[in-house]
């Protein structure tokens, strides 16, 4: 049996109400981090979200790289988010039980990791349960006591784009690999994942429900979803 935790980053856009809609459809409970300056944009897809059960993370204000800026710049980053995520669960009258918090690009800071860590404890995140993640490079890069919402797996659907000559295809048969590139293979025995996809309405653009496409593949194969 496969278990595994559906994040979707850079929420909200204009496919995310359909997105939630499948979701629900499936009874799958995601973890959707916003983009803060997104969610102002639109904020009643974010709502949307909130109302129909899914949990609304903090994915920073402009999604830069953590590496990059100052300490004080990073806290403004999420800082910023927290006021709108604050808005979006009060304007949904939805009640914020947890609060989860995913680097932009997956980058921890750099050489500020720790400091960043001892942040994210300071303003009271959460971390996702991730014990039954049996990785040993899980626990090596150190995301089994790290704050952050870290994945196991990444679709990497984002990079099908014109031009550059990735296609869907290639994002299926990756599915199948022994050895992926970042992570752990998708479908081994008793595999236990935090799953990365986006919501990105480029992707939709390119490939039409596309989530359903991919995501039905795994309910296909009894991939058991999790609630976080
Ligand atoms: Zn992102």
């Amino acid at each position: 049996m496969i278990k595994a935790l559906l994040t979707i980053d850079d929420m909200p856009s204009k496919n995310t109400p359909a997105i939630v809609d499948w979701l629900v459809s499936k009874n799958i409970t995601a973890v959707m981090f916003a983009v803060g300056g997104q969610a102002e944009k639109y904020h009643d897809e974010a709502v949307y979200a909130l109302k129909k059960g899914m949990i609304v993370g903090n994915h920073s204000y402009s999604h830069p790289y953590f590496s990059g800026l100052d300490m004080d710049a990073c806290r403004k980053e999420i800082e910023k988010c927290e006021d709108v995520l604050e808005k979006l669960y009060a304007d949904a009258e939805v009640e914020r039980k947890y609060r989860f918090f995913r680097f932009p690009y997956g980058d921890k800071g750099g050489d500020k990791k720790d400091s960043l860590q001892k942040m994210l404890a300071e303003m009271k995140f959460d971390k996702v349960n991730d014990r039954d993640i049996p990785y040993a490079w899980w626990r090596e890069q150190g995301h089994d006591r790290d704050i952050d919402t870290y994945w196991t797996y990444d679709f990497e659907e984002y990079t099908i784009r014109p031009g550059n000559g990735i296609t869907f295809e290639d994002i299926i048969n990756k599915m199948e690999s022994k050895s992926p590139k970042n992570g752990a293979p998708l479908f081994e025995e008793n595999a236990r994942h935090i799953l990365l996809l986006h919501a990105h309405d480029e992707t939709e653009a390119q490939i039409p429900k596309y989530y359903e496409k991919m995501l039905t593949i795994l309910t296909d194969r009894g991939v058991e979803f999790v609630k976080p």
